[in-house]
């Protein structure tokens, strides 16, 4: 324990962007002073951010992971406000805030009111070229199919199979999906991921005449709110790493080691606290724990102490996923990139299932008359393109973009981020899965977990998720667990 008795110690476990912002929380709870507090955060790997990683080349801002968060979910805009770098943020850019999907290798604009699941507005989805006339009937039975089951869990993809068609799931709502979690819908739990939608049937019994009434009371809503707005997905100007940055400045001297894996974890004999074995065979002790490092890896370090958690943490799956960023002169691009970018449906068969215009999205990405481009490869659906070589990987991304965008020239550099099993996947049931860890952590000395895996998946999440589990953490401290 710490040195001082009455000082508690907290090691957080993990520097990705949920092990940071936990960190930060207990600060902030430091400072106000009411519990003596020493904090900890042991990241495996030399830098901080997980995966969040952003680099600079030839005036080029090259995000790796993440290059945007959304603001509806509230957290990781609330964190930057309290840190005084909300000025850092920027939102999307307006022009051109639209993407498009990839049908038999032609791009097609997601028509005007698609809302991820379903149109909301008649005639640019009966003009769009994205379904045929046979889907798009399919997809208006929606006005008039009962109810489905409220109870339970069900897959994004039998729900969208059953409300709108299989050519709604496979040419929408998939890659759309995809774009999000790289993840199989025929897997992916909709209540842990998106909610939204059971409520509307539960609500509207139609999808369609659900949202529409949303957009009507969000329209009605902003036109009496004069207040200021920010866009849905907003960014670092300076890129996501800038984010990192600011948490781990605001982190106390000395309270960062990074290098530093944890391999074990035990309960301290006589059940207060927890001994902890580093990689480089030294040995501390905490009398609380954040655990935000990827379940497989918490596995490995509760193996002896825990074996039932360890089982479940087993069952957390992760997607693996790869990123190319692809810089080119504007006018090697034939295409007028009118657009944030595209989305690739699985029945498309391609390597890559996605790609921002970075440069369209956001400005400040590429140096005047250059363009980047920013693909996504691998995935639930695609997990043989990330087996892929680097070579291998340009080379088809290349030929794929070749066919989409039209290239005149060869690109002015490429460079690739390998991102293995970093994409937390939540199959069917995930919610009763987190739940079921948590109430075996609560048998444990303090301790709590965060990560993508129990969070929702997105930069917010990670924040809340984090900041929750400090939290948690303390609660069980100051209760003299
Ligand atoms: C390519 C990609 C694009 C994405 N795009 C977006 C996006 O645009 N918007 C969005 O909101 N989200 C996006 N996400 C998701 C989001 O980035 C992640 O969910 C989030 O950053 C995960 O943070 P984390 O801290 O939970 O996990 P991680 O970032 O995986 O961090 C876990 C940390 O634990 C460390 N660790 C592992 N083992 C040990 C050990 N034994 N001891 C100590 N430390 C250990 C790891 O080194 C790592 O640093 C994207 C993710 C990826 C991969």
């Amino acid at each position: 324990m710490s040195e001082d008795a009455r000082t508690k110690r907290i090691v957080v476990i993990g520097g990705g962007m949920s092990g940071l912002a936990a960190a930060h929380k207990l600060i902030e709870r430091r400072q106000e002073g009411r519990l003596p507090l020493e904090v900890v955060l042991l990241e495996a790997q030399s830098r901080l951010g997980g995966s969040i990683e952003t680099a600079r080349r030839e005036g080029f801002l090259l995000e790796g992971g993440p290059d945007a968060f959304i603001t509806q979910k509230p957290w990781a805009m609330a964190l930057c406000r309290r840190m005084g770098i909300a000025e850092q943020v920027m939102p999307t850019n307006e022009k051109h805030r639209r993407a498009f999907i990839v049908r038999k290798r032609k791009l097609h604009p997601i028509p005007e009111g698609f809302m991820m699941l379903a149109p909301t507005r008649m005639w640019p989805f009966a003009f769009s070229g994205l379904f045929s006339w046979r889907g798009k009937m399919r997809m208006g039975l929606d006005l008039v199919l009962p109810r489905g089951p409220s109870e339970g869990d069900q897959s994004l993809g039998d729900f969208v199979r059953r409300r709108l068609g299989r050519e709604a799931l496979e040419r929408a709502a998939q890659p759309l999906v995809s774009g999000i979690y790289a993840s199989d819908p025929n897997r992916l739990s909709l209540r842990a991921t998106m909610p939204r939608f059971l409520e509307l049937e539960a609500k509207h019994r139609s999808l369609i005449l659900g949202m529409r009434a949303g957009q009507k009371a969000l329209g009605d809503r902003t036109r009496s709110d004069s207040g200021a707005r920010y866009s849905i997905f907003v960014t670092m100007r300076e890129g996501m790493a800038s984010l990192v940055d600011a948490v781990a400045g605001r982190l106390p001297a000395g309270s960062v080691r990074t290098g530093c894996g944890v391999n074990v974890l035990a309960p301290q004999p006589g059940g207060r606290g927890w001994r902890l074995e580093l990689a480089d065979g030294q040995r501390m002790t905490a009398d609380g724990l954040v655990l935000a490092a990827p379940a497989f890896a918490l596995s490995r370090m509760l193996k002896a102490a825990a074996p039932a958690l360890t089982a479940m943490l087993d069952e957390m799956q992760y997607a693996s996923t790869l990123t190319v960023n692809l810089a080119f002169r504007r006018e090697a691009i034939v295409h007028p990139l009118n657009a944030f970018g595209l989305v690739v449906p699985a029945v498309e068969k391609m390597a890559m299932i996605g790609a921002s215009f970075c440069h369209v999205k956001f400005p400040g990405r590429a140096p005047e008359g250059n363009a980047l481009i920013r693909a996504f490869v691998g995935g639930a659906m695609n997990p043989w393109a990330f087996d892929l070589d680097n070579a291998e990987v340009v080379r088809r991304v290349l030929a794929e973009l070749g066919d989409l965008i039209g290239l005149r020239d060869q690109p002015l550099f490429t460079t690739i981020h390998r991102w293995p099993r970093a994409m937390a996947q939540y199959p069917v049931g995930h919610l009763d899965r987190v739940a079921r860890v948590d109430a075996l952590l609560a048998s444990l000395p303090p301790v709590a977990v965060a990560g993508n895996a129990f969070a929702g998946g997105g930069v917010p999440d990670c924040v809340h998720r984090g900041e929750t589990a400090a939290e948690r953490v303390l609660d069980r401290i100051a209760k003299g667990e």
